[in-house]
């Protein structure tokens, strides 16, 4: 195929969009490719920084691109949106804390959701802005059903990203609620949505066809609250990143509706990402995709932080005394951190300990479960803050069958994830989920603040009341502070 032939075909396609300036389609382009840089820069520790700039660089290079085109909207109105719509977010950002990370995540997917539902209908409303008619003055067909799977899946991520935000915020019971026959409804309403696009589609004439589309906007924001509703807070780390993947997903048909590549681009890798990522977290915690789908895990009540009645066991408790005697003693120590390490804000206090220990001779390594903490990543980025080199930081499948040669097992925080319950009871809520052999370790320390306080999936752990173990109830930073002080 020569130049011309492709340059024609490519002027076809664009038709259907308006003409499209080639240089824009460039500059997309260098920002598509820029952001699949950032995935890759993104998919270590080491390499992380330089790939947040490349994802920086690209998003520069669309947003100076929207600003220089802007067809649909003036400047001052873009620029009133950015600065608005920025200074929201830099007080939110400021705000929040990092062990509330997951809520505002889920909460910003439901804007991206409803984004895409408003341009969907924006572009509906206003077909000529948007470039969609064709010669004969309407819709054409394919651009509807991009239109409208756009909406629909705009809507479900809503809807569904608002339920996350409830259950994670602990707004709404984080225990599933279980419709009957909640499947057939499930699978039913999603039919009919598909039906539904089908008809907006083919029916020609904005009044004909405004049924259509009005109805399959309710049904997709209802199907949202359903999908979600069922299933338990030990399951919303997946279903936050599965909204992620959704919220790509519409951004990525909206970009079909605008004729926008950028946005095709980035709603595909924010979707196949997501995607993925859920994958990797089911696997984490050896649930199938399917079964966090359709929901239901949970349901007795215990998962999410719902906590149960225990029976008096004996334990041993120490102090930073007794832990620091021991540290200096050992060869080998395992530091597994989790969600309480972030809530005491303790990885400075725990670099600087694993620093006094290094200098002492102790082999130091960290390592680091999938699920640990509140969000994929929890842990790398708390102990990268501190400035603990990357090199000590071990996932769950590198160093699990280390902890037969450690002398200890420090726990920090961390509960579900180093629960044998999760091996040898089925009845767990947690069976199932990989976790640390912390028990093959001559000496175990366990930090949390007491005895009463659950793991996030609200049960007892044997690690309490195992020989070798040793609790440090105190809260996690000010326990860390005191065994430095000892140390020195
Ligand atoms: P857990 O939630 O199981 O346990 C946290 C522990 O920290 C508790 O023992 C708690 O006990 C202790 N703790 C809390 N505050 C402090 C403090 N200030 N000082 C000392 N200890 C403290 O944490 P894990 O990281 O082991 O497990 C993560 C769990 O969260 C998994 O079940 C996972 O499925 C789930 N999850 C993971 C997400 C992710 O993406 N990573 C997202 C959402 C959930 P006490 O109260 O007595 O101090």
């Amino acid at each position: 195929m020569t130049y011309d032939q492709m340059a024609m075909q490519t002027a076809e396609v664009a038709t259907s969009h308006g003409p499209v300036n080639p240089w824009v389609a460039l500059a997309y382009l260098i920002s598509g490719v820029f952001f699949i840089l950032a995935l890759r820069g993104l998919s270590s520790p080491s390499t992380s920084q330089t790939g947040n700039r490349f994802g920086m660089a690209g998003m520069l290079i669309a947003v100076i691109t929207t600003l220089v085109t802007h067809e649909i909207a003036s400047l001052p109105e873009i620029l009133a949106a950015i600065v608005l719509g920025g200074a929201i977010g830099f007080v939110i950002a400021r705000r929040i804390a990092m062990t509330a990370m997951p809520e505002l995540v889920a909460a910003f997917h439901s804007l991206v959701g409803l984004a895409a539902v408003l341009v969907g209908w924006a572009a509906y409303l206003n077909p000529a802005a948007f470039g969609l008619l064709d010669a004969g003055g309407a819709i054409d067909p394919t651009s509807k059903v991009e239109m409208g799977l756009g909406i629909a899946i705009g809507a479900i991520t809503f809807s569904g990203s608002v339920i996350a935000f409830l259950k994670l915020s602990g707004r709404m019971s984080g225990s599933p609620i279980l419709l009957p026959a909640r499947h057939v409804i499930n699978l039913g309403t999603l039919v009919a949505i598909l039906v539904l696009v089908g008809m907006f589609a083919h029916t020609p004439g904005a009044e004909a066809n405004l049924p259509f589309i009005i109805a399959l906007t309710i049904a997709a924001f209802a199907i949202g609250f359903l999908l979600i509703i069922p299933i338990g807070g030990a399951d919303m780390p997946v279903v936050v990143s599965m909204l992620n993947s959704y919220s790509g997903w519409a951004a990525a048909a909206m970009g079909f509706t605008l004729g926008n590549t950028a946005m095709i681009i980035t709603g595909a890798l924010v979707g196949s990402s997501g995607a993925i990522l859920s994958y990797i977290m089911c696997r984490a915690m050896n649930r199938s995709f399917l079964s966090v789908i359709a929901g239901g895990f949970g349901a007795d009540d215990s998962a999410a932080g719902g906590g149960e009645a225990r029976e008096q066991r004996p334990y041993k408790q120490g102090s930073a005394d007794d832990a620091a005697f021991m540290l200096e003693q050992a060869e080998k120590v395992i530091i597994i951190p989790g969600y309480g390490m972030a809530v005491a804000q303790a990885q400075h206090a725990l670099r600087e300990m694993a620093d006094v220990l290094k200098e002492k001779g102790v082999e130091v390594k960290y390592a680091i479960h999938p699920v640990a903490g509140r969000m994929p990543g929890h842990m790398n980025v708390l102990l990268a803050e501190a400035n603990v080199p990357y090199d000590e930081v071990f996932e769950l499948e590198d160093i699990n069958s280390e902890f037969a040669q450690a002398d200890v097992a420090f726990i920090i925080g961390a509960n579900d994830v180093v629960n044998p319950a999760a091996k040898t009871d089925k009845s767990s809520p947690i069976y199932g989920m990989p976790v640390f052999d912390v028990g093959a370790a001559k000496q175990v320390f366990f930090i949390k603040r007491s005895m009463n306080g659950v793991g996030y999936a609200g049960v007892d752990n044997d690690v309490f009341y195992m020989d070798q173990t040793m609790m440090l109830l105190s809260d996690a930073k000010k326990m860390v502070e005191e065994i430095v002080k000892a140390l020195d």
